[in-house]
């Protein structure tokens, strides 16, 4: 079989690696618009910030060192602007020489994923100093601006995980930041009560979080944030942060079902829809950022941005090309982000998305510590679970804390994805010794709450 794949880094460079283990024979050739291939996203707030230092840990895998590693055709700076299913070709336009050329397939794989969201505010255009954060270039651009020692104050717009994370890596490096966020609070996962923790949180390591208000316009070259409440901030360095919009400029071209806010739908097996009877493509997938995907919790369609279903589904689609069966049970969502000293985790659905849906639900909260309290530094852990009042299924969880926060919400999270009630979480023979939990575990807590 001759294989093409439309993007090189999470998605895509997970089905490359995948297609070859399961096929020594077919022909893979992987697309990547910009230079650098299967680079950490998830990592680049962390290289601004100084946290990592060496430039060259951010790139996972080289163009030279997959193709030869995987035996596949690695092609950077190339991107594909057209797909024909009919024909079973694309085009695909090399940036460094300007020409274009087309390649046929048997099958493709589109991972495209997202880009931020950059609305036409006004002043926006005309600012230098406004930057948005996605790839290896993106973070060249800002890590130049803030080394180069002129920015003493920083505006991020937006308290989503890249927001938080740019917000705490700028202060870290001792420039003056203001989080700007629309909303009333930051990191949607949250409910409202476990983000006013991270609130605290924010503002007791010298950020200044302003919330419940927007961006109105930048004036002075960008140099000026007017907000819609009319207040300016002064900023040498303004970083973009409002979201993810999904990269649909070839779906639409090639005529893709996509859905409401523009995500490619696929069917479970991650084949896409084509044409006017949103008839199956049998040989076009897509996969990551720029799919529909289905909420496991409500089973309804959703998008979720993150790198575990993007790499899942990278391996998925190879599975299935390859005659295998695979499950699809929708994505939970699990994420985790550090603010400061604290890790906030959440996985499945929260109360404003069950409100939202009219989904009836309980809740189970629990203050506990992360480890044996006469053990020296203990911590606090607020736990929010919630659970369908009649299955007594758990519906999603959230936590707030510093050492082990993440591993309960990763338990409650491979519960969920097994069908746990909240009543079996009090089974759960957990691990224990005095410097990492309780006899108790809090997980087990949760389950006598609800009893
Ligand atoms: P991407 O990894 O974005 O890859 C898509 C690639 O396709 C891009 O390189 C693009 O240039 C290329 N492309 C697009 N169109 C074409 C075309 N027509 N032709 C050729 N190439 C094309 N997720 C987490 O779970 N945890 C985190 O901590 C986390 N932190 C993040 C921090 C940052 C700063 C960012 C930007 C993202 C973070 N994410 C995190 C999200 C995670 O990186 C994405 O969910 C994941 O990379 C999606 O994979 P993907 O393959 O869909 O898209």
């Amino acid at each position: 079989k001759k294989i093409l794949i439309v993007g090189g880094v999470a998605g895509g460079a997970t089905a490359a690696a995948r297609l070859r283990r399961l096929s020594e024979e077919d022909q893979i050739i992987l697309f990547e618009r910009d230079e650098y291939i299967s680079f950490a996203n998830c990592g680049l707030p962390y290289y601004i910030g100084d946290v990592i230092t060496d430039r060259q840990k951010l790139l996972v895998q080289t163009v030279g060192g997959m193709s030869k590693r995987f035996n596949l055709d690695i092609r950077n700076f190339s991107e594909v602007t057209v797909i024909d299913p009919d024909q079973k070709t694309v085009t695909v336009k090399n940036h460094q020489t300007g020409a274009s050329y087309t390649e046929s397939y048997d099958k493709l794989i589109l991972s495209p994923g997202a880009k931020p969201i950059a609305p036409p505010i006004p002043g926006l255009a005309e600012a230098k100093n406004i930057l948005t954060l996605r790839n290896i270039p993106d973070t060249d651009k800002i890590k130049a601006v803030v080394d180069s020692g002129q920015v003493s104050r920083a505006v991020v717009i937006g308290g989503g995980f890249i927001g938080v994370e740019m917000a705490e890596n700028l202060q870290e490096l001792g420039i003056n930041v203001t989080l700007v966020e629309k909303m009333n609070q930051v990191l949607k996962p949250l409910d409202f009560e476990m983000a006013q923790l991270v609130h605290q949180e924010i503002n007791a390591n010298g950020v200044n979080l302003i919330l419940e208000d927007g961006v109105d316009h930048f004036q002075n070259e960008g140099h000026e944030v007017v907000l819609e409440s009319g207040q300016v901030l002064k900023a040498d360095l303004v970083i973009l942060a409002i979201g993810v919009v999904p990269e649909n400029t070839l779906a639409k071209q090639a005529n893709l079902k996509v859905g409401p806010r523009g995500h490619i739908v696929t069917t479970a097996n991650y084949e896409v829809f084509i044409g006017e009877n949103d008839a199956v493509n049998p040989d076009v997938f897509a996969i990551g950022d720029a799919v529909e995907v289905v909420d496991f919790v409500t089973k309804t369609p959703t998008a979720i941005p993150l790198a575990w279903p993007a790499n899942r589904q990278g391996r998925l689609v190879a599975d299935y090309i390859n005659g295998k069966k695979i499950g699809n049970v929708g994505i939970q969502g699990t994420a985790v982000a550090k603010v400061f000293n604290q890790t906030i985790a959440a996985t499945g659905n929260n109360a404003a998305l069950l409100d939202l849906k009219k989904i009836p639900y309980q809740v189970v909260v629990a203050h506990r510590s992360n480890h044996a309290g006469y053990y020296p530094n203990a911590t606090n852990i607020a736990l929010k679970l919630l659970y369908d009042p009649q299955t007594l299924k758990i519906l999603g969880a959230q936590a707030v804390g510093q050492e082990g926060t993440e591993k309960r919400i990763d338990v409650i999270a491979t519960a969920m994805k097994l069908g746990a009630t909240v009543l079996d979480l009090q089974d759960f023979e957990l691990s224990y010794a005095p410097p990492f939990s309780s006899a108790k575990d809090p997980v087990n807590i949760l389950g006598y709450i609800a009893e």
